[in-house]
């Protein structure tokens, strides 16, 4: 799963703090990113040259964030060359099937401001639309194009992904699903896993619920000598998983990076695997619109 860090086309991550893992369409992937939700124009122009100083290399965005047009203002405001940032957008339901993706992506790239996106995902399958297998042959027009390095989905449950793979035969980069101790979707990441798509965890941190409060992580961070975002955060990596957490603040953006230096004992993996709250703890993607 691990990868040397990529050079060329894909970007130059090889100064970044962050370890990659490698995408199925070639390029690696940092394996922490930034994730950009809930903020505003303002705040993404101002977080994202802050985050970059701090060894961020991935941004996370999506077309209903609406803070792409800050994320652009960030981006350029941060002084690195556009190769070694990887920039990842996303489309959701009004932009599924008849080609609309294509006019979906030149919007993103024009609030941008942007030539390519580095990761193009769908946001959710909405498969009540029953349109995810057309758009994804639109993304890959997009790829082909080169106006995104790499397509991949979000939200897909293994039933989505199957009839994906079996209809079209391209494999997503990546699978971008709400992933944490709270719910740590083992069925999805087996699924994704044996089609060779990176699982990248939204909500990380579980988004302000107790997780970070649980006994057992506070006990772990005092055993560590960190503190329990980080516990969380090594969890994940440790696992193979890429994830997206939020901040905006630059004592925990700076926290947030540092999970490379230590390591989880397996008592302590198996004391965060007794937090599992079960599949229907996940926002369900067959209902959810967001
Ligand atoms: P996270 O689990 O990343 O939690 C973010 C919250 O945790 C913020 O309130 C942040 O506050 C706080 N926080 C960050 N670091 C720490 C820390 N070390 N200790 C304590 N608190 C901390 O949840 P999100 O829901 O924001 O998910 C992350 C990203 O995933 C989103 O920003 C978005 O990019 C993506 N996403 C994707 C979805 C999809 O459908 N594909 C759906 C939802 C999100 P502060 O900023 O003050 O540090």
């Amino acid at each position: 799963m691990w990868a040397a860090s990529g050079a060329g086309r894909w970007g130059a991550y090889s100064r970044a703090v962050t370890p990659t893992l490698a995408l199925s369409h070639g390029g690696p992937v940092p394996q922490l990113g930034l994730g950009t939700w809930p903020m505003d124009d303002d705040e993404a122009a101002r977080v994202i040259p802050l985050a970059v100083e701090c060894g961020w290399r991935l941004v996370d965005t999506a077309a209903k964030y609406g803070n792409e047009r800050g994320v652009g203002r960030g981006i350029r405001a941060c002084g690195l060359p556009r190769a070694e940032l990887f920039v990842t957008t996303k489309l959701d339901g009004g932009y599924q099937g008849d080609g609309k993706a294509v006019q979906g992506l030149d919007s993103c790239l024009d609030r941008l401001g942007l030539d390519y996106v580095d990761l193009l995902l769908i946001h959710w399958p909405q498969p009540w639309r029953d349109r995810y297998v057309d758009t994804w042959r639109t993304f890959e027009r997009l790829l082909e194009d080169g106006r995104t390095r790499a397509i991949g989905v979000s939200n897909f449950k293994p039933a989505h992904l199957d009839r994906l793979v079996s209809e079209t035969g391209t494999v997503p980069a990546v699978n971008q699903i709400q992933l944490s101790p709270y719910t740590p979707r083992r069925e999805s990441r087996v699924a994704n896993q044996r089609h060779g798509v990176v699982t990248q965890s939204w909500s990380p941190l579980g988004r302000g619920s107790d997780l970070l409060r649980e006994p057992a992580v506070a006990a772990i961070a005092d055993e560590l000598g960190t503190t329990p975002g980080q516990v969380v955060l090594r969890w994940h990596v440790q696992q193979g998983l890429a994830a997206v957490p939020k901040s905006s603040d630059r004592t925990r953006l700076r926290q947030n990076l540092d999970v490379f230096g230590f390591e989880l004992s397996p008592t302590q993996l198996a004391r965060l695997d007794t937090l599992d709250r079960g599949e229907s703890a996940a926002v369900d993607s067959d209902t959810s619109g967001h």
